[in-house]
């Protein structure tokens, strides 16, 4: 049995397996991560290499140590060159990644891992019993759902036939299927406006020798952050928690939130490879989409016939509940509290039952509209590290009156 078990071995999985490890009141031994992949972050670090990321866009602070200058104390000892970039002090992503692999080591996580879905979550008495898909049950006081949002890919009305009709010419950047689409004939097109199409635009015209084209419906959003830094701290924050309602919640997070934005420095670079002739920005919407003697033809709404020799999507995730069908059934079965939109209610710890916590999107009511990212990792973990400081109080003043 385990006193702590994460579904999900991601940023957000991985943050509040280091900081609960780290923290000296969980052994290694009654940890336990759940994912599919065999490595820590395998879907963070592939996503990132597919778009040709090289810097974060979130400041140096933003790591999964507990300590927030600890990524400066460890670009300093390991000598990295242009560790950082530009006013924000964005960490270089191959340093980042490295960083985290030591604090897996010195946390030992190595020895915390299962590869495999979770499939099932059920509660007996006060414990969780989880079955994997390796047919295994494991079985936990605690259980932490990290699922993250990554492996369910939106696809917009008109890709939908397409993806399963020609999957060697389009695929979506989530996904893990359709490679072949990435690597195909030219003219390539892109579609989506955020930092991960224009990222992933800009890795396809380096290696490409024709321009690539980006297609993208509304004009480019710039923004440094994916949202204010106002909602990490009271600037925001204070007045968010005193809103009871969750309807209301959910409109200010939407809000809030700079979905399909890019950085300054992303959009400057994008606008000179543009004026470069390397890549075209086309500003249309996709009406409908079909495969013709080997190429993708796109009907647009102003600009008309538009032909690609393969495309990219690169249009974020649906905006449904993570990890749906494990999920949905936790919630039926338990009946754990939502919101109308569908989420966790939850307490200010983040727990939603009786030692079931959550955090990322799922806790996005909550934590706001950082929940999301690394940021929102940090302030998931601390939260759930605060509520097992405050169970292990309880306990000791349960001992002693005992
Ligand atoms: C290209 C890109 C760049 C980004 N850059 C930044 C940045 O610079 N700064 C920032 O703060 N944020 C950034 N983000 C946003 C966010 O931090 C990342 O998306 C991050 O990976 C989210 O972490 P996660 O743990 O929620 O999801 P993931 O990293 O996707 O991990 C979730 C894991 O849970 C697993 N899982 C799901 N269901 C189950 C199940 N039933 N059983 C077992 N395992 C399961 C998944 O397979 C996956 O391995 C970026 C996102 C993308 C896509």
């Amino acid at each position: 049995m385990y006193q702590w078990v994460i579904i999900g071995g991601g940023i957000q999985g991985c943050t509040i397996a280091a900081h609960l490890l780290l923290s000296g009141k969980v052994n290694k031994n009654d940890l336990l991560i759940i994912d599919p992949f065999p490595e820590p972050l395998e879907k963070w670090k592939r996503l990132t290499q597919r778009v040709g990321m090289d810097y974060l866009r979130s400041p140096s602070v933003r790591h999964l140590h507990p300590d927030p200058y600890h990524l400066k104390s460890f670009a300093k000892t390991s000598d990295y060159a242009g560790g950082f970039k530009g006013y924000y002090k964005r960490p270089k992503l191959d340093m980042f990644n490295d960083h985290c692999m030591e604090i897996f080591e010195i946390a030992g996580l190595e020895n915390c891992w299962e590869t495999a879905w979770a499939e099932s979550l059920d509660k007996n008495g006060n414990l969780w019993s989880i079955t994997t898909s390796s047919n295994r049950k494991v079985v936990s006081k605690q259980v932490v759902l990290a699922l993250g949002v990554n492996d369910q890919p939106y696809y917009p009305g008109w890709a939908e036939p397409l993806v399963k009709e020609a999957p060697d010419l389009i695929s979506h950047v989530f996904s893990e299927r359709g490679m072949e689409a990435f690597h195909g004939a030219s003219p390539a097109a892109i579609t989506g406006a955020g930092t991960t199409a224009v990222h992933l635009a800009l890795k396809q015209a380096h290696h490409s020798s024709e321009p690539v084209y980006l297609i993208k419906r509304h004009p480019f959003r710039v923004k440094d952050f994916d949202s204010d830094p106002g909602w990490l701290g009271p600037k925001f924050l204070n007045q968010y928690e005193r809103i009871n309602s969750y309807q209301e919640r959910r409109k200010v997070i939407t809000k809030a939130r700079n979905r399909g934005s890019v950085t300054q420095s992303l959009y400057s670079l994008l606008k000179r490879r543009e004026a470069e002739g390397k890549i075209e920005i086309i500003t249309d919407d996709i009406m409908t989409a079909d495969v013709h003697e080997g190429k993708i033809k796109l009907q647009l709404k102003k600009q008309g016939k538009f032909s690609a020799g393969s495309l990219l999507l690169a249009t974020g995730a649906a905006s449904c509940l993570p990890g749906k069908g494990l999920v949905e059934e936790v919630i039926r079965k338990n009946q754990l509290p939502c919101a109308p939109c569908g989420f966790p209610v939850v307490s200010k710890e983040l727990e939603w039952a009786d030692g079931l916590f959550v955090s990322g999107a799922l806790a996005e009511l909550e934590i706001g509209p950082v929940a999301r990212n690394i940021a929102g990792a940090r302030k998931a973990a601390q939260r759930i590290l605060e509520r097992l400081e405050e169970r292990l109080s309880e306990r000791k003043s349960a001992s002693y009156r005992s």
